[in-house]
């Protein structure tokens, strides 16, 4: 393509909402033929918010509530905000039955990327993440999930919800359940994605269940789930090695490495800064349709391979 083509392409893409970092950028964004998709704030809105509580026995919902919320608090992750939220909420609307309501003191929090959080409330230690993490930590050797509770949790993430297992003093006392919205244009962008020729992947950390669940209600056929954060790379890495040239959409400081290594990597403007540096193309407001506008854009000024 001529300079001026390229200019002018890189200016279309400014009036579509797409920042690209250079003329070299369209080259890849044209070759593409895998589109990998981040779950929580890529293809969902990201918002979270906190649909169901559910204490195991001998536990009340404001104690699970309270010690989740105080966990939670020194967490950035949407999953603390729902929870620490959600609890507040209800929380109040419970207050005359509710026994102390006295703020907790959070000392020696940490944060486990991928898998969650670990605090000491109150004096006693409180973890809040996933089954699999919990079931590995020290103070729970040896605890099982109460069998109710893993059948909530089922439930939940057949919905393509999440569920938030709360532990304090060697055992699991009850189970959060957290729920994100896909975005509205979500399953309108894949078929047009695929229609010009890509294959879409969703890549999450997020359990298999409320991926396939996502995956389902856009339109999506392959699912990478349970991924830590570390991970995301590789699985770029394994794709390109089948071949691919692999464009990745995403958002968060779990998405930056990735985004690096992808052929093309497209963050959403409304995402972690580390995510845009790590991008070729930051989509300015979010919006997943900017997706494809910049592929086609792309194929446009560069004309189509063949
Ligand atoms: P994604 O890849 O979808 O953006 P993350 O890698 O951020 O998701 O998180 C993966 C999983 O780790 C979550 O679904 C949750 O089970 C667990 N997790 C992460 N942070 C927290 C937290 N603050 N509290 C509870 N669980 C968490
Ligand atoms: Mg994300």
């Amino acid at each position: 393509a001529t300079p001026t083509a390229i200019l002018v392409g890189t200016g279309r893409g400014a009036q579509l909402g797409i920042v690209i970092k250079g003329p070299e950028v369209l080259e890849d964004t044209r070759r593409a033929d895998t589109i990998v998709l981040d779950k929580t704030g890529t293809v969902t809105t990201g918002v979270m918010a906190l649909t169901a509580a559910y204490p195991a026995a001998g536990v009340t919902e404001s104690e699970l509530l309270c010690l989740a919320a105080a966990v939670e608090s020194g967490s950035e992750h949407p999953i603390a905000a729902a929870i620490t939220a959600g609890a507040s909420t209800r929380l109040a609307a419970g207050a005359p039955l509710a026994a102390s309501n006295h703020l907790p003191s959070v000392t020696g929090f940490s944060a486990h990327a991928g898998l969650g959080v670990r605090a000491i409330v109150d004096g006693l230690p409180v973890l809040a993440g996933r089954a699999t993490w919990l079931a590995t930590s020290d103070e729970l050797a040896g605890h099982a999930v109460p069998e109710i509770l893993a059948a909530h949790a089922e439930r939940a993430e057949e919905a393509g919800q999440t569920p938030v297992f709360i532990a304090w003093d060697g055992q699991v006392r009850g189970v959060l359940v957290v729920a994100d919205t896909v975005k509205p244009a979500a399953a309108e962008t894949i078929a047009r994605l695929k229609k010009m020729g890509l294959t879409p992947v969703l890549l999450t950390g997020d359990n298999e269940r409320a991926a396939r669940s996502v995956a389902r209600a856009t339109g999506i056929e392959r699912v990478i789930a349970g991924v830590l954060p570390s991970e995301k790379v590789d699985e770029i890495k394994r794709l390109q090695e089948q071949g691919r040239t692999v464009a990745m959409a995403g958002d968060g400081v779990n998405d930056a490495a990735a985004l690096a290594q992808a052929d093309l990597g497209l963050a959403m403007g409304t995402g972690a800064d580390v995510a845009i540096e790590a991008s070729d193309l930051t989509l300015v407001s979010g919006d997943l349709r900017a997706v494809p506008d910049a592929i086609a854009l792309s194929r446009r000024t560069l004309g189509t391979i063949k």
